[in-house]
């Protein structure tokens, strides 16, 4: 009797603490059900990129200028802009320009600075090979029309997981024609002007 007390003791307090644990993952279990699905069927179905997505770049070639602005604001040099001078005329001309995207990190500064906007960021992220070479874009492939995935007819385009209506967990449940939940960064913008305009420091806001 004198043992059995302190037994019954210690397998209760272990009952009591395996009961604990089952609780503690059963917690985890069930707060997963009701959290949102990160997967899609990849590729029969892929996800909408957001308005501001950096993919593969657009070039036109015919708006070049081969300013070269490009190369000087990439953080890594990275465009190649192959051009010659012609005497007579004495303005350049280019002959090939191309962009490595096995080293490009899409940082967009080659977009951003270009003074005639003859290159864009498109919605592409599809540019695995099987050798890296192939990943060198040179003008033609750069001007190559980007792929869309809503205009892809052998896709399913899903919106964006963040950007599901209140309360629905699943993308397949929309309709495309609903309203889409969130604002646009323009429409983001115009929401801000007003408050941003409230809030300015007059001894900061210049002055026309
Ligand atoms: S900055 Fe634009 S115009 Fe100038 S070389 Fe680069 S792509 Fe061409
Ligand atoms: S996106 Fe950035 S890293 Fe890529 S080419 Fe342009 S400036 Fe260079």
């Amino acid at each position: 009797m004198k043992d059995f007390l302190p037994k019954v003791n210690s397998y209760i307090k272990e009952a009591f603490s395996a009961g604990k644990y089952l609780f503690d993952g059963f917690t985890v279990t069930f707060d997963h059900l009701r959290r949102r699905p990160v997967t899609v069927q990849y590729p029969y179905e892929k996800l909408i990129p957001s308005e501001r997505y950096r993919g593969r770049i657009h070039y036109e070639f015919d708006k070049c200028i081969a300013c070269e602005v490009c190369v000087r604001v990439c953080p890594i040099n990275l465009p190649v802009v192959d051009w010659v001078m012609n005497k007579e005329t004495k303005k350049k001309e280019l002959r090939n320009y191309s962009i490595d995207f096995g080293v490009c990190i899409f940082c967009g500064n080659c977009v951003e600075y270009c003074p005639t906007n003859c290159l864009s960021m498109t919605e592409e992220y599809e540019l695995a090979t099987f050798d890296r070479h192939n990943l060198n874009f040179d003008n033609i492939a750069l001007g190559r029309l980007p792929t869309n995935v809503t205009t892809d007819p052998s896709v399913k385009p899903l919106r964006e997981l963040a950007y599901l209506p209140k309360g629905v967990m699943d993308p397949h449940e929309v309709p495309p024609s609903d309203v889409r939940v969130g604002k646009l960064p323009e429409e983001v913008y115009d929401w801000m002007k007003p408050e941003v305009n409230d809030n300015r420091d007059p001894a900061i806001t210049p002055k026309n």
